[in-house]
């Protein structure tokens, strides 16, 4: 065997991937079709949930200073700093959540700060390498490399799908896709507008969305949903498009390359088969209204990381299988809001009154704070085998003070983490690090247990009895080797 895992895909999810492996104490191989690192602009932010994942990791003061460039550059564009549903710019991500902040970082820096991470923790991308073959055996997978010395094999004990939304891993180990067609298709181009004065403003039209400003146009074309997507985008075709989408023909110029993509919908059945599993787009796309798909693919990547390393460890199926069923209902929750945005983006008057009530309805707190909750992600709780469990078991863990620290300086080595007035954590072997304090910030908790991926296993209420049996379960079930 060549590895214990294989990862396909150095995007920012196996990146991700392979940094949480290396802390649980598997190294990976990480295989990346590109010959050198992307530069290519596609997310300009991360949400709450992967936000803090990374701060747990150590990463929080790269993400603040991008954070703070990131800002500026969206009040330029929008003239405002409050985050879009549908494009109706109303969301006040801060008094949704107190304390708990998305971060704006442009794709590539985030994947340039992602490779640090990972070539700290001694690992390496084999980029170049494009995986073409899959073959799976009780005891293995072999995968067939196409790299720059020819054609390569190699087996993994488990191989990860982080290859994205075409995912190869994905449509070779016969993973279901099922989901909804588009409704448009966007062209997302960095060039010139030649006639740019005589465009309208950015905004909708009868033919679909326009944003353009200086050095960037783009067309969500309602009027052509079913694109032929096999070539590379042209000046040619985003002149069409946006003559389409706005009745003016202009020049497009100085094209530099650009995304077509469309709002489909689809998700695999399940993230595991076998010894596969998928993270990221590979298991899920849709429309990247509202900016989600990060945050949702990183969160796939911490939740899966110690599950993978624990299975290579010797832990029996059933944890890597609460991969599935933790993570495709939060996929599931994106796919259903990213469908309702591409309605409300749909031309014509009748989307047009919807829009306008809608924007009243997220001029009430209650409506803002729901959808800022929506996009985030941070009021979903995972199921919970225990009823009797505190409220907060299955969520993840608000940033906390403890003994005066932040918490996110206990679990930059990502160990589980118990955190107990009282406890020391014996009898519970080396399996959680424990902390002798009491929690700090949050009335709700006095002790709590902290899974790798940020997420409450157990927690006790202030002036409530620890239980202490329900503890030992939540231990023997989450971390049983
Ligand atoms: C215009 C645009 C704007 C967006 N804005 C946001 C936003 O603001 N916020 C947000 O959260 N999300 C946003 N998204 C979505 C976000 O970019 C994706 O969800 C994210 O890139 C997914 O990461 P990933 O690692 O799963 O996949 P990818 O980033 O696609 O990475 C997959 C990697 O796998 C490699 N690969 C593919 N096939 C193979 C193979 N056979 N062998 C080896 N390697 C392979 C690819 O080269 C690539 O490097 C946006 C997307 C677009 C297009």
């Amino acid at each position: 065997m060549d590895t214990d895992v294989g990862i396909a895909g150095a995007g920012p999810v196996g990146l991700l991937l392979a940094a949480e492996l290396c802390l649980a104490g598997v190294r990976p191989i990480v295989l990346e079709r590109l010959p050198a690192p992307s530069e290519q602009p596609k997310a300009r932010g991360i949400g709450v949930l992967a936000a803090e994942a990374l701060r747990r990791r150590g990463l929080g003061p790269a993400l603040d200073h991008e954070h703070d460039k990131g800002l500026a550059a969206l009040a330029r564009e929008h003239g405002t700093t409050r985050t879009h549903f549908a494009w109706i710019h109303k969301i006040d991500p801060d008094t949704a959540d107190p304390g708990r902040h998305g971060a704006l970082i442009g794709q590539p820096a985030l994947e340039r700060l992602l490779r640090g991470h990972l070539a700290e923790l001694g690992v390496e991308v084999h980029f170049g390498h494009t995986v073409t073959g899959w073959a799976e055996d009780p005891d293995s997978v072999t995968l067939t490399l196409d790299t720059p010395t020819g054609t390569r094999r190699i087996t993994a004990g488990h191989v990860a799908g982080c290859d994205g939304g075409h995912s190869t891993i994905r449509k070779l180990a016969g993973f279901g896709f099922p989901g909804t067609a588009p409704l448009m298709t966007v062209r997302y181009a960095q060039a010139r507008v030649r006639e740019r004065d005589q465009l309208p403003p950015p905004g909708r039209l009868p033919g679909g969305t326009l944003f353009h400003e200086e050095g960037v146009v783009a067309t969500f074309d309602f009027t052509d949903p079913t694109a032929d997507r096999s070539g590379a985008l042209s000046a040619d075709e985003v002149r069409e498009s946006v003559r389409r989408v706005t009745g003016v023909d202009v020049v497009v110029e100085d094209f530099q390359g650009g995304l077509r993509f469309t709002d489909q919908a689809r998700q695999v059945d399940a993230y595991r088969r076998g010894r596969t599993v998928l993270a990221g787009d590979a298991a899920h796309v849709h429309s990247p209204n509202g900016g989600q798909g990060l945050n949702l693919g990183l969160t796939d990547a911490v939740n899966l990381g110690w599950k993978l390393a624990a299975t290579v460890r010797g832990a029996d199926d059933a944890l890597l299988d609460s991969y599935t069923a933790e993570r495709h209902p939060v996929g599931a929750a994106v796919l259903h809001n990213t469908r309702a945005q591409s309605a409300l983006l749909a031309p014509g008057a009748h989307v047009d009154a919807l829009r306008d009530i809608m924007g009243d309805l997220m001029d009430l707190p209650e409506v803002n704070r729901y959808l800022a909750r929506l996009l985030s992600g941070v009021g979903h709780r995972y199921p919970v085998p225990d009823s009797g469990a505190h409220p907060l078991v299955g969520t993840h863990c608000p940033p906390l003070t403890v003994g005066g620290a932040p918490l996110e300086q206990l679990t930059t080595d990502g160990r589980p983490l118990l955190i107990h007035p009282a406890a020391d954590g014996s009898g519970l072997g080396d399996r959680v690090k424990a902390v002798r304090a009491a929690v700090a910030d949050d009335e709700r908790l006095s002790s709590v247990l902290v899974r790798p991926d940020g997420v409450i296993a157990w927690a006790a209420a202030p002036g409530a009895v620890p239980d202490h049996e329900a503890l030992r379960t939540a231990v023997d079930h989450w971390f049983p080797v």
